[in-house]
């Protein structure tokens, strides 16, 4: 109680938005939270609308429990965001949910307060589906832009919307495993029922820790944003001037998502054609031991993505062997 007590606290003096306890969840780490709304929620062939590329885990948790994952393509033009015709086009009678992953793994979109807007004019439309903010990312939010959870556009779709979010990446807790939702008290009450029984909840230790974290001094936010900021322009900077690879500069989370369109085709040392973005990175891989992910993985291809959760001092070894694997394709 005492924690759910905390979330309400910072999801008002935050994020503007009023919750009770009885109208929120703690679980172990935000994936359980995201898991139980899943198995609380979906029917044989209910349709969830994942905005591609997605974090790797939604599709599976929406397959593990029946349901349809109906992909949206974005691009790299539009950072990576689902336009609201986009949306619009992709929903039909069988939409539940449609998950809105701001900032988002892995191209670290960041929706504004208008394009947030924009959708919420369309969802206002349908009024049985459901909105999913899967906020992790939140405090990772660079360049002077400001964070805007979807109930705080829409307070009037408050009534059908979920927010989770946890300490994963704010707070570097990701071991802890603790993470929280909000939203209408009967989805709550049902996916408190799957989750006490399955795994009860998060371990009463880390529960005291996340209300540390939550409670405490958040000014270390800022200054972690500013070495994640000079980690970022160091990756992007360094991927654009390879030839064969572009990166338009995330403004939130701690990823980078980047084309390798002018890669495919090319020809490995060894005689290999790179003809998708899994063997370029096998490529990586093999050619200078950097391990970085592929995009067909997160259901847009050709990219990869690199995390930047790490010093910059190894960023620049692996990106300058990055540089050097790449001199070699011909
Ligand atoms: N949501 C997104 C988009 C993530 O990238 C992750 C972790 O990588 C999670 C949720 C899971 O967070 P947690 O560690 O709180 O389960």
């Amino acid at each position: 109680m005492e924690l759910r007590e905390a979330v309400c606290q910072k999801l008002e003096r935050v994020n503007e938005l009023n919750y009770t306890p009885e109208e929120t969840i703690i679980s172990s780490g935000c994936k359980q939270v995201l898991f139980n709304a899943m198995a609380a929620t979906l029917n044989p062939g209910d349709e969830v609308i994942l905005p591609t590329p997605y974090w790797i885990s939604y599709p599976n948790m929406v397959g593990i429990n029946r349901g349809t994952a109906v992909f949206v393509k974005t691009s790299q033009d539009n950072l990576f965001k689902m336009t609201p015709q986009a949306l619009d086009d992709a929903i039909t009678d069988r939409t539940k949910w449609v998950l809105i992953n701001n900032p988002g793994n892995p191209s670290g979109a960041v929706y504004s307060q208008q394009e947030l807007e924009a959708l919420a004019v369309v969802l206002r439309k349908y009024p049985h589906v459901w909105i999913l903010s899967d906020d992790i990312y939140e405090h990772m939010v660079f360049d002077g832009i400001k964070f805007y959870t979807f109930p705080q556009i829409a307070p009037d779709m408050k009534d059908r919307t979920l927010v989770v979010n946890g300490v994963s990446k704010g707070y570097s807790m990701t071991g802890w495993r603790v993470g929280y939702g909000a939203g209408p008290k009967e989805l709550i009450k049902t996916m408190f029922k799957i989750q006490s029984q399955s795994t009860s909840g998060a371990n009463t230790m880390s529960q005291w820790a996340a209300i540390t974290a939550l409670n405490g001094d958040q000014g270390f936010i800022q200054k972690y944003n500013e070495t994640l900021v000079k980690r970022r322009n160091l990756v992007v900077s360094m991927m654009n001037k390879i030839d064969g690879l572009t990166c338009r500069a995330p403004e939130g989370a701690f990823y980078c998502y980047i084309s390798c369109e002018g890669i495919i085709g090319k020809k490995t040392p060894k005689g290999h054609v790179i003809s998708s973005d899994l063997d370029f990175c096998t490529f990586l891989m093999e050619e200078c031991g950097v391990a970085v992910v592929h995009g067909e993985a997160f259901g847009l291809s050709p990219y990869f993505r690199i995390s930047y959760a790490t010093n910059i001092e190894r960023l620049e070894v692996a990106c300058g062997k990055i540089t050097t694997a790449c001199a070699l394709l011909d």
